[in-house]
This record gives C-alpha cells, structure tokens and sequence, in this order.
C-alpha cells in the first residue's frame, strides 16, 4: 500500500493548467481569474448622499434641535440618476434621494428622519425643519469611496463568486480572462450496468455517473457523459482512447480491482504503449485509505486518467481525493483543497488498526459555534444512501477510532 500523500503529489506534480479564455462575466462564475482587473474609473463615480433626506449646509444646521428647529429653504427636488441643476445656497436645502449627486454648495446630509416639512411658513416658501445639528459629510458617499480610478480590483487567481462578479459589472469588465473549465468525460464500466427502468437478474442501476457529472459540474468543470462500457478490453480501449483524445481529463469508475474482469488499467496500458512519444504513464496503486483503496492514475497523451473504484462510496471519496484537487489546480485554483475543521465526535467513529487511514461520513453540525460530528448509519464503501446524508469526512489515522466526545479532523463537502 502506498500512503495517500505520495499519490496525491504523484496527481498534482503531474497536472497542467488549462489555456485561459474570455468569457461574458455571466458565464464567469465559480472560475479563476488569469488576469489583473483594473478600475477604469472612480466607484462610485461621483459624490452622492447615502440616504433620502435634504442636503444642507452643515453651518446651517448649528444648534438645530427638536425643540428649536432651524428652517431651511427647499430650493429643489433631486432623485438618483439626475444631475443637479441648482446649488444650496446660505439657509438653502435640497430633498434628496439616496444615491442622488451631491449639489454644489451643499457638504452634508440631514436624514429625512430628522427633519419635518414647513410648505407655508412666514415666507409663504417650500421650507423644511432640521431637528438635528448635522456635519460637514455627513452620510455623503465620497466619489472614490469604494475604489479610486486606477486601482487594482482583483487579482490573477481570483475565484470568482457572485461579488466578484457584481464588482466587475461596476468597472464595466463586461468580458473576463479565466482559466477554461475543464472538459471531463466520465465513463462507466460493468456488465452489470443499467441506466433506468425495471432490472433483470445481476443487474444494478449506474450511480456513479450521475454522481461524478454532478460532482464535476460543482467543481466548475464541463462534464462530459461518455455513457458505460461493458467488461470487454477491446471495447475499453476503444471508448477510452476515444475518450482521452476528445477530453481534457477523463474519469472511469469500476474495473481497477483485482478482479478477473477489471480492464481499465489493462486498456490505459494499451493505448499508452501505442503512444509514439513515449511519455504516456500509467499506474495502478493501492492507497493505503478505506474506502477507495485502488486507483489507477495514468496520463495518456498529456490527459490525465483516474480509474476511481467501483463501489459508489469509493468513487466519490476517490474524487475527493484525487481527482478534484487536480481538477481545481488545472483551472486555476491555488488552493484546491477542501476545507479541514476540528469536530467533537458524537457516539464515537470506531475503527481497528489495518495499516490505512480511514475517511468515515458524518453528518456535521453546529454545537454553540463549534462542530459536532457523528457517523452516518452504514460506513460500508457501496452504501450510497448513507453516505448522501454526509456533510464531511472524518479522517480517522490508522489506530482504534475516537471515542464519544473526542476530536477529529474532518473535510468537509458541503
Ligand atoms: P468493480 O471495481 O468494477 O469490481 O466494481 C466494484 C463494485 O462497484 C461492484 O459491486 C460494482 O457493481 C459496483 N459498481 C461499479 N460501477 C458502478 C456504477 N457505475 N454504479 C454503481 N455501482 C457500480
Ligand atoms: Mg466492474
């Protein structure tokens, strides 16, 4: 057995990033930035009021109070997206709308909270009483206040969640250069394989695929269904090196045991022995982890290859593993890793020592903000349903397990 870390450095040493393209911010979400994006222009553009109200002269407004109010003369009406046309003189105030330019003259704002209207007072004019002493930029939003003209946005290696994507509407980066999606074909393996309705003698329905194009489409990868082969080695080379020439990276599931039956490692060696180069790898290892022990890495043709194992469970901690992290470094990614966290263990997560580490489902919560974590009912590697439920995987190190109340580290995937 050959410990997780040796082959996890084996994957990520070996893979590349992908070319970068330009997409429409609309697309751009969950990528990487492989650009600097720079701010042509002040955010926000000019100064503006930050709330509805009356812009004033603070000296105006000295010792207004609710019981001796200062009266102001309402010279204009302005609401956001319309330049002013005219400025707050002495004794002058303007009703405002939150995001309204700041008119000449004026250098605070009162909150309309703090002020009530005076239509025919002495002077028969439209006035406005403040209750309140203001100063000068109060809630006025400088121009520039968020980010000046000129200055760096975002970085290269930025992921791009939904701010990020607002931010670059407002610098007007309507296109973006970021690392292209990966394009992974996922292929199922195994006779016994259906895809849906009723199931004859042996047969099981295909569960990893939909899963692995799932997992894929999270990770902001474009999966790619390359349907399910049968256990027929002519006919795995044939899909396979179809597969390896159309996609960026390809994943397999099933046929990696020791079995009679299991020819993916088989049909990767074939098609790397044909290769010309001569550069084309493939290795077959039993990782020292429970579940999702064997696993076949194989770079054909510059494409990266992970046979993960059959079993449900194992394929998808297998992704985890391996595949996503290679997967987030090929696009981009400069930590491509899952969260750890330390969690208290609720009813403990036995285990007997047999030389591997083990990653058991749990269920993950919240416990007066520390994390509680506790087993999901079936830890058995094809016990899809209970695995669903899990939020993380508890990584248990070679020994006895954790007793009730304990700490583990856990990944979490959700
Ligand atoms: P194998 O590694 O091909 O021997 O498969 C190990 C176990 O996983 C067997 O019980 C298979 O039936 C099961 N298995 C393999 N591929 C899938 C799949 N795509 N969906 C569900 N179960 C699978
Ligand atoms: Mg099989």
């Amino acid at each position: 057995m050959i410990p997780l870390e040796d082959v996890r450095a084996k994957v990520l040493g070996r893979v590349l990033r992908l070319d970068v393209i330009d997409v429409p911010i609309r697309e751009a979400l969950g990528l990487v930035l492989a650009e600097q994006v720079i701010a042509p222009d002040a955010v926000p553009p000019f100064p503006n009021t930050a709330m509805d109200g009356y812009a004033v002269r603070a000296a105006d407004t000295a010792g207004a109070t609710e019981e001796s109010p200062v009266r102001l003369r309402v010279v204009g009406d302005l609401p956001a997206g319309h330049a002013p046309t005219v400025a707050v003189g002495p004794g002058e105030a303007i009703r405002i709308m939150t995001g309204a330019p700041m008119p000449d003259g004026a250098d605070a704002i009162v909150i309309v909270e703090l002020t009530t209207r005076d239509d025919d007072g002495a002077d028969g004019g439209n006035g406005v009483f403040v209750q309140r002493e203001s100063e000068p930029g109060r809630h006025v939003r400088a121009a520039g206040g968020d980010l000046r003209a000129g200055e760096i946005v975002f970085e290269p290696g930025t992921v791009l969640r939904p701010a990020h994507i607002g931010v670059l509407a407002t610098v007007d980066a309507q296109t973006v250069r970021v690392y292209r999606p990966a394009r992974v074909g996922v292929l199922s393996t195994g006779d016994e394989l259906v895809e849906s309705g009723p199931l004859a003698p042996g047969k099981i329905r295909d569960s990893n695929r939909p899963m692995l194009l799932s997992l894929l489409a999270q990770a902001g990868a474009d999966p790619v269904d390359l349907g399910s082969a049968k256990d027929d080695e002519e006919l795995m080379t044939a899909t396979l090196d179809a597969a390896i020439s159309e996609c960026d990276v390809v994943l397999t599931s099933g046929g990696v045991s020791v079995g009679d039956y299991d020819y993916v490692s088989a049909a990767l060696e074939t098609i790397a022995a044909a290769d010309p180069s001569g550069a084309s790898i493939v290795e077959w290892y039993q990782v020292a982890i429970k579940p999702a022990k064997p696993l076949c890495i194989a770079t054909v043709r510059g494409t990266p290859v992970f046979g993960l194992p059959g079993n449900p469970v194992s394929s998808m901690v297998s992704f985890e593993l391996f595949a996503r992290p290679a997967l987030l470094a090929m696009m981009g990614h400069a930590d491509p890793f899952r969260p750890e966290v330390i969690a208290r263990v609720e009813g403990g997560l036995g285990r007997r020592p047999d030389g591997k580490v083990h990653f058991d489902r749990v269920r993950v919560r919240l416990d007066a903000g520390r994390y509680v974590v506790s087993g999901v009912r079936n830890q058995e590697s094809n016990a899809l349903a209970s695995s669903a439920m899990a939020e993380g995987f508890a990584i248990l190190p070679d020994g006895d397990g954790v007793p009730d109340g304990g700490d583990v580290t856990v990944m979490l995937i959700s």
